[in-house]
């Protein structure tokens, strides 16, 4: 029976073909075990008539293999097209996207020499959720949905991906102070998942001095985990000031699946020239034989390529006649990584040797805590005459008859009614909060809605005010 691994592998489009064929080769070189499986996706995909860019047999072999080595591929513009790598992502499930950006100074010119930092971005919730409402005709809204199993998954898997790489911490990237509910579950399961990881530090940063810290000292930093929009946002930043954003890779790890590629994209306007590196691949490559259990054959490749880097075998896209000894295109470069296995760099740090493949996580079950209903938020569109709350809240009072209490009013989260103050602007759109001091029957929430649209008011949706074992979970208006 054979050891090989079975991979999926798609070349993509541009210069996907010519980078996806050196990387091949040195993974052949470096004796990696692999069972290639090859489909084909992108742009020809769409042509043909598949606006997924990807057809069912592709799926079947990324099911049966599970391991997916992605060349980029074109994105077409127009209507009707979707992103192939956000399709890939969510239908399989790859809920955590590894970022590892580091510098390679003084080889390739940056401005933070000695930067090693992996980002691991949380892929599937937050504000990428993509659940939006044009809910007046001044006020929108998008909503950030953070799950404390979806949490859990990116913590542990970062905690595991720190210990199975040897490195040493773990910070995270929240806003906590502000979104207390959302982006606090992610500070809550982030310290209970810490506690169980003695051999790596744990640290916390509100996002935007960590970023601020990221940008100036990015050497203070290890892994970062962190929320979808925050992480799209923090991974770029790292690679930019890394100089490394054409080198860098990546990968998508799912429960079942994973996908590794280069982080830029297919660069059609060298497409076909030879001339591209194929670096970027290659360190998603690297992510993905960790990821299988081949962290030898990974350390091997990663010092050979230390070390065509530092011996100036450069391609054209980081060739400097300061540092580069020799400009090459994108097979003699890989000729080059391929003469130099077994050998390690002098001056770059070395591969961390030894690394592991992360374990996958397995979440603790946890027993749901006891809800209770207090009443509702309920928004209304209610632009009418001067706008007053007084007014507003009157109406609602008469409206509910008793049902509920109308307890405050908020315009864009600051409390208006009672006690408003009459510099705060009002849009068209007011949180009325109706809530008992005692649990209710959540059946008076719908009996308070009813009465409202009888009266007239335009009612967008309701929030229910609940407890969890008898804690708010929900927030207080600003002011209230
Ligand atoms: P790009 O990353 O393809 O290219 C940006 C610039 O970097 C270009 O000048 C290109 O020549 C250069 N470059 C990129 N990779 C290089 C390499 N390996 N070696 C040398 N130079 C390299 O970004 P773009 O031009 O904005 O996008 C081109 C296409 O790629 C678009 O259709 C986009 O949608 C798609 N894209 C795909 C992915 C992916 O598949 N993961 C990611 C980003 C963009």
């Amino acid at each position: 029976m054979s050891t090989h691994t079975p991979i999926t592998v798609a070349r993509g489009d541009g210069i996907g073909p010519e980078i996806t064929d050196a990387v091949l080769r040195i993974l052949d070189a470096a004796g990696a075990s692999l069972d290639i499986e090859e489909i084909t996706i992108g742009e020809s995909v769409w042509n043909a008539g598949h606006p997924a860019g990807i057809t069912p047999d592709c799926w079947d072999s990324l099911r049966r293999t599970k391991v997916f080595l992605k060349g980029p591929v074109t994105t077409p513009y127009g209507k009707g097209v979707k992103s192939l790598n956000v399709t890939v992502r969510k239908s399989l499930g790859l809920y955590a996207n590894v970022r590892p950006v580091r510098a390679y100074a003084p080889f390739v010119r940056t401005k933070h020499p000695g930067m090693d930092v992996v980002v691991v971005r949380e892929n599937e919730e937050d504000l990428y959720a993509g659940i939006e409402h044009r809910q007046t005709d001044e006020v929108r809204q998008c909503l950030k949905l953070v799950s404390r199993p979806g949490t859990e998954r990116i913590v542990r898997y970062a905690f595991e991906f720190a210990r199975s790489q040897g490195r040493k911490k773990v910070a995270s990237f929240v806003k906590d102070n502000i979104m207390k509910i959302t982006d606090g579950l992610f500070t809550e399961v982030f310290e209970e998942v810490a506690a169980e990881y003695d051999d790596v530090e744990k640290e916390r940063y509100i996002v935007d001095i960590g970023s601020a810290l990221l940008a100036d000292r990015p050497g203070m930093f290890d892994v970062i985990v962190t929320t979808n929009l925050y992480g799209d946002i923090i991974s770029d930043i790292a690679a930019q000031i890394a100089g490394s954003v054409g080198l860098a890779g990546s990968a998508n790890i799912g429960d079942s699946c994973a996908m590794f590629e280069a982080v830029h994209g297919s660069a059609p306007d060298i497409a076909g020239q030879g001339i591209a590196n194929p670096s970027g691949l290659l360190n998603g490559a690297l992510l993905m034989l960790r990821h299988i259990g081949q962290g030898d054959v990974a350390t091997k490749v990663e010092n050979a390529w230390l070390k065509t880097l530092e011996d100036g075998v450069h391609t054209g896209d980081i060739y400097d006649a300061t540092v580069s000894s020799e400009r090459v295109g994108t097979a003699a470069f890989a000729d080059a990584v391929i003469a130099r296995l077994g050998q390690e760099p002098s001056t770059l740090p070395k591969a961390r040797a030894g690394t592991g493949a992360p374990s996958l996580p397995v979440l603790k079950p946890r027993p749901p805590q006891v809800k209770k209903h207090l009443g509702a938020d309920v928004f209304v569109d209610w632009a009418e005459g001067e706008r007053s709350p007084d007014a507003l809240a009157q109406g609602l009072i008469a409206a509910a008859d008793g049902v509920l209490p109308l307890i405050m009013i908020s315009n864009r989260g600051v409390k208006v009614w009672p006690d408003g103050m009459p510099e705060t602007f009002c849009t068209d759109h007011w949180r009325c909060r109706f809530q008992a001091e005692e649990p209710i029957d959540s059946k008076k929430v719908g009996v308070l809605i009813s009465r409202l649209i009888d009266a007239g008011f335009d009612v967008i949706k309701h929030e229910g005010l609940c407890t969890f074992d008898g804690q708010p979970g929900f927030s207080r208006g600003q002011g209230q």
